[in-house]
């Protein structure tokens, strides 16, 4: 195993919804943290990040920043999903390999599959076919941060290693009515509805694609455990294992939140990929599983909705 005690670890995205839950989860750690904010350090400029890692040396890294957002930002952001994810992991895992980390945990995402991969998607199946065409940019770059790992692992022997978590919420969670993921969408449009005391909300596309939802502790313990226990090329899928479809995820909302009125289903939206059910078992023989079921996850979500405001857009 690997010895995280009293080692300098550093959290990329810490401002996000998965950095600032490995905050949490790693102040139960005995370990010295280190953030940097965006205006200090963005880290999609080269000479600023390898800069920062000369002079901090971190010796563990979670690379947990990225360009995030649903499927409508996934589609119509391209240019910026490609460029700021190739350039956030270009630079950090280069950084890192420079500086002399000795572990980093690059995080991808399930939409590095193939779109009509054989369900559950088990690791072995990233490249063997084409990818859903709405996050496609995003992909490739999650793939490109994979590849990056698995190379400075062969040609340099670094300690860098790839996790593949599925859709994630929790707090922190970014609300943007037109960007952001089902979750976030869906806790805020119910919310609104029930305040407004409107009497239908329409959820976006047929409601039959499958979604697994995995809350953003429950991603961190997961990490955290994973930095510890595991050294190897290969990725590791982190999810429950369990999927729901739209239209029976978008009744659960509804009932948590208390709105009582009708839900349409606009097609005129896309649906994305129809199921993206992770292959779990890598991750249950390596010893960890989720402990926070959906109907919780949600009800935590929702009143860490209503405690904070809205977080802005991207
Ligand atoms: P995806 O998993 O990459 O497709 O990301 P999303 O979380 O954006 O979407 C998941 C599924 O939820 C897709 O089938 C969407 O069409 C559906 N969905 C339903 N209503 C909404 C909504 O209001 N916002 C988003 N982002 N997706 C929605």
């Amino acid at each position: 195993p690997f010895e995280l005690r009293g080692k300098s670890v550093y959290v990329a995205g810490h401002r996000g919804m998965v950095g600032s839950a490995l905050l949490r989860r790693l102040a139960r750690e005995d370990v010295r943290l280190v953030t940097v904010d965006r205006h200090e350090v963005d880290l999609c400029n080269q000479a600023a990040v390898f800069d920062w890692f000369a002079k901090m040396r971190p010796q563990v890294v979670f690379l947990a920043a990225a360009k995030v957002g649903g499927i409508a930002a996934n589609a119509t952001l391209r240019a910026e999903f490609i460029y700021d994810n190739l350039a956030i992991a270009a630079n950090v895992i280069h950084a890192a390999h420079q500086s002399g980390a000795e572990k980093l945990m690059f995080l991808g995402s399930s939409c590095i599959y193939p779109k009509l991969a054989a369900q559950p998607l088990r690791e072995d199946s990233m490249l063997t076919g084409p990818l859903e065409p709405t996050n496609e940019p995003y992909a490739i770059a999650k793939i490109a941060g994979i590849k990056m790992a698995e190379a400075y692992r062969s040609q340099y022997g670094s300690d860098f290693i790839s996790v593949m978590p599925t859709n994630l919420y929790g707090p922190g969670d970014n609300y943007h009515p037109e960007y952001s993921h089902v979750v976030a969408a869906l806790i805020r449009r119910f919310h609104e509805a029930k305040v407004a005391g409107a009497k239908t909300v329409a959820v976006w596309g047929t409601g039959t694609p499958r979604r697994e939802f995995l809350h953003a502790d429950d991603m961190a313990d997961a990490c955290v455990h994973l930095m510890k226990t595991y050294s190897g090329a290969e990725l590791i899928n982190i999810g429950t294992g369990e999927d729901i479809t739209i239209a029976d995820f978008a009744g659960m909302v509804a009932d948590i939140i208390g709105y009582r009125g009708e839900i349409t289903f606009d097609t005129a939206r896309p649906d994305g990929t129809p199921q993206k059910l992770l292959d779990v078992s890598r991750l249950e023989r390596l010893g960890w599983r989720a402990t926070i079921s959906l109907e919780d996850g949600l009800k935590r979500a929702y009143e860490a909705f209503l405690a904070g405001a809205p977080v802005p857009a991207q």
